[in-house]
């Protein structure tokens, strides 16, 4: 998330008289950046990880972990203008606000170099010191790197104690007082159900048990409640028998993720990256599973990724195509109704189409025609999903002030599929933009598309010679956040190296998108890491045909007859490019032991962080074989995981990282997280 506008957001109803206003000039940014830095070429291979954490309040007398809810003017003394910036910009950090109150980001202050071999070592060495420099600013409190709180909005979960009384969600479980204070979160909140027509409601399957009620029984004590007419939404229909339900925002986007974000040498490489990336989504998204509990219950899956997709989906029943058209506000107070269209996904998914590895893009700048592509074919792009119509067709034929074309139609569909979204919150100040200066209008809706993959294009600063801004750019982005910093290193080294392999390599990954979105639903499956079986290229190797093979994360990641590994591969590149040996005693021992923990977790040999959880609570005393999750399983849980942050206790981390991996991390602590 980039630096928050400041200002006041216009009244929902007032805001959407600006919606298309916002979409054309949005478009206009888009094409004042594409004209700077069409032609940008041979920028650098950099690269920087995403860190979300949450701070955790342990209350060792009444055994209960919460969720700290004020703690977060942390992030004021962190920031410029705070009385630790200093520290913070010298150990080459940056601290960002998030969803929640109880959450904060942090990312390296600029990207790595992809080029060097250090920085593959110093990434967890920088991850260290943002813990050291939060964790001293919270002597109370404790920073971890959980995806999902699993006692979200169960009983009294936050410290100190907030009630349900949110204006903005309307919820029966989080109150406001969860929410980022800085107003645009509130708002995206109060805005995302207002489009709806209705409260978001989250559905996940509950887990079996012999004990486990029909339905979540949460409600129950809570209800009847009389605050808000929306009270009664969950007993008309938006709960499902035999899943778990939630109603707010908050229980999504209060999990935390990791993401990587990398440069391309030029928007056709880039393009080729996004599309090699996009099949491994779903396949890392299992691979780092970890949230298998939410609201205080065992779910049926192991990841985070649907109920965030769920908590922010602001579509119309009309588009979600479950009640027809009509009159009113269930269009989301849009008043011309030729913009309406039936959307198959929630703003928060899985990509939608490829961008297509476009060959001569120089050439076709010069015509407008005759498009040629690599590996990339329009029939790949078989889901058809949603286009603004205007803006494929402004694109399309778009020319620039020295006759330029750059949106052939691959390039032109990804833009009018993402500019179908309204934007949700407008700030009453940033209306009136400059668009040769100014991306904001872009980025309202860029930034609220939320996918597995984002592709960044340069800001207009970014023009060629101008080393300093950044050029085109993709974002992994499915991942779920793991509790060390060793995971978290290796699993962001893990896909730059992939990106990095990919682009040295030309294979061709590409399979039908509907098969990925295949794997997307296999990677919700509960120990999909063990037993899915996911949609991969036959052979990369094979460039004229797409025929898919149905392989375990095992197979794929090891290796198997068919296909050489992803650990093998990509070690094997990293070997030869810095003509070095990885080894589990020689000088990179750090990275030989990123690569076998990936190595590991595919094979089953250590479990995912997701499984783990579950065998924890399942064989807690306390357990009840019912599925919930009790405060003192959740509290001595996360106790557990506070001793395998802090790379503390010898049989926890055996018993999380295997014996060998165990061993060896206990040895060699955290990597060097001296504060300069
Ligand atoms: P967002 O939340 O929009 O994804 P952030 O600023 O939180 O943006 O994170 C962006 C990540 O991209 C950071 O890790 C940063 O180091 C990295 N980054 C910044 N500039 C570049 C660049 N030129 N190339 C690759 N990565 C970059
Ligand atoms: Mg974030
Ligand atoms: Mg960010
Ligand atoms: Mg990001």
């Amino acid at each position: 998330m980039g630096l928050l506008s400041l200002g006041t957001p216009l009244p929902w109803e007032e805001s959407r008289e600006y919606n298309e206003h916002v979409r054309q000039n949005g478009i206009s940014q888009l094409l004042e950046m594409v004209s700077a830095s069409f032609h940008r070429k041979d920028d650098k291979y950099l690269w920087g990880d995403e860190v979300e954490y949450t701070i955790v309040k342990f209350e060792d007398t009444q055994k209960s972990a919460k969720i700290a809810v004020d703690k977060d003017y942390i992030l004021e003394e962190l920031n410029e203008g705070g009385v630790h910036f200093d520290t913070v910009l010298k150990n080459d950090i940056n601290f960002h606000p998030e969803y929640g109150r109880f959450m904060i980001e942090a990312t390296p202050k600029g990207p790595y170099d992809g080029e060097k071999l250090s920085q593959y070592e110093y990434v967890e060495q920088n991850m260290a010191v943002r813990r050291v420099i939060a964790d001293k600013l919270l002597p109370e409190n404790k920073l971890l790197t959980i995806t999902a709180y699993p006692l979200m909005g169960v009983g009294q979960f936050t410290s100190p104690p907030t009630k349900a009384n949110s204006p903005s969600s309307k919820s029966l479980f989080l109150g406001d007082d969860v929410t980022n204070r800085h107003v645009r979160f509130p708002t995206l909140t109060a805005n995302i159900r207002k489009r709806r027509g209705e409260k978001v409601a989250i559905n996940i399957p509950l887990y079996k048990d012999s004990k486990t009620p029909e339905f979540d029984d949460t409600l129950s004590s809570s209800l009847p409640r009389s605050l808000f007419a929306e009270d009664q939404e969950p007993s008309l229909g938006a709960q499902i028998p035999g899943h778990i339900y939630m109603d707010a925002m908050g229980f999504g986007m209060g999990s935390s993720c990791l993401q990587v974000t990398v440069q391309a040498p030029s928007l056709a490489r880039a393009r080729y990256l996004y599309d090699s990336w996009a099949n491994f989504a779903p396949i890392f998204l299992s691979l780092t599973s970890a949230a298998p509990i939410f609201k205080g219950f065992l779910a049926d899956q192991d990841v985070r990724w649907n109920v965030i997709s769920m908590s922010v989906d602001d579509r119309t029943p009309y588009e979600r195509d479950v009640k027809p058209l009509r009159e009113g506000n269930e269009h989301g107070g849009l008043k011309d109704l030729s913009q309406i269209r039936k959307i198959a996904k929630s703003r928060y998914d899985s990509i939608d189409q490829y961008l297509g590895d476009i060959t001569n893009y120089e050439d076709f700048a010069k015509t407008g025609t005759g498009a040629k592509y690599g590996y990339f074919n329009e029939f790949l792009n078989d889901i058809n999903p949603a286009l603004n119509e205007k803006v494929l067709e402004q694109l399309s034929s778009f020319k620039s002030s020295d006759g330029e074309h750059f949106f052939d139609r691959a390039l032109a569909k990804h833009f009018a599929h993402l500019f179908i979204r309204d934007p949700l919150v407008i700030f009453n100040e940033r209306i009136h933009q400059d668009n040769a200066t100014s991306t904001d209008h872009f980025e309202n809706i860029q930034s609220t598309n939320w996918q597995t993959l984002r592709f960044k294009p340069p800001t207009q600063a970014a023009v060629p010679g101008n080393v300093d801004t950044p050029g085109w750019r993709v974002e992994f982005r499915p991942m779920e956040i793991q509790i060390t910093d060793f995971e978290n290193a290796a699993f962001a080294n893990f896909i730059t190296l992939l990106g990095d392999a990919i682009l040295a390599n030309d294979f061709n990954f590409y399979i039908p998108i509907s098969k990925i979105e295949e794997n997307m639903k296999t990677a919700h499956k509960r120990d999909s890491t063990l037993s899915g079986k996911f949609h991969f290229k036959k052979d990369i190797k094979d460039k004229l045909n797409y025929q898919t093979a149905e392989l375990s994360l095992d197979q794929i990641i090891n290796g198997c007859d068919t296909f050489v590994g992803l650990v093998p591969w990509v070690k094997a590149h990293f070997e030869e490019k810095f003509n070095v040996k990885l080894t589990p005693q020689g000088q990179y021992s750090r990275l030989y032991y990123y690569f076998d923990l990936i190595s590991k977790r595919a094979s089953g040999k250590i479990p995912t962080t997701a499984s783990y959880i579950r065998s924890f609570v399942i064989s807690h005393p306390d357990y009840k074989s019912d599925s919930k999750v009790s405060e003192t399983i959740n509290y001595e849980l996360l106790k557990k995981f506070e001793l395998i942050t802090d790379y503390k206790d010898l049989d926890s981390l055996v018993g999380f990282f295997g014996e060998e991996l165990g061993q060896y991390l206990y040895a060699n602590k955290v990597h060097d997280a001296k504060v300069l």
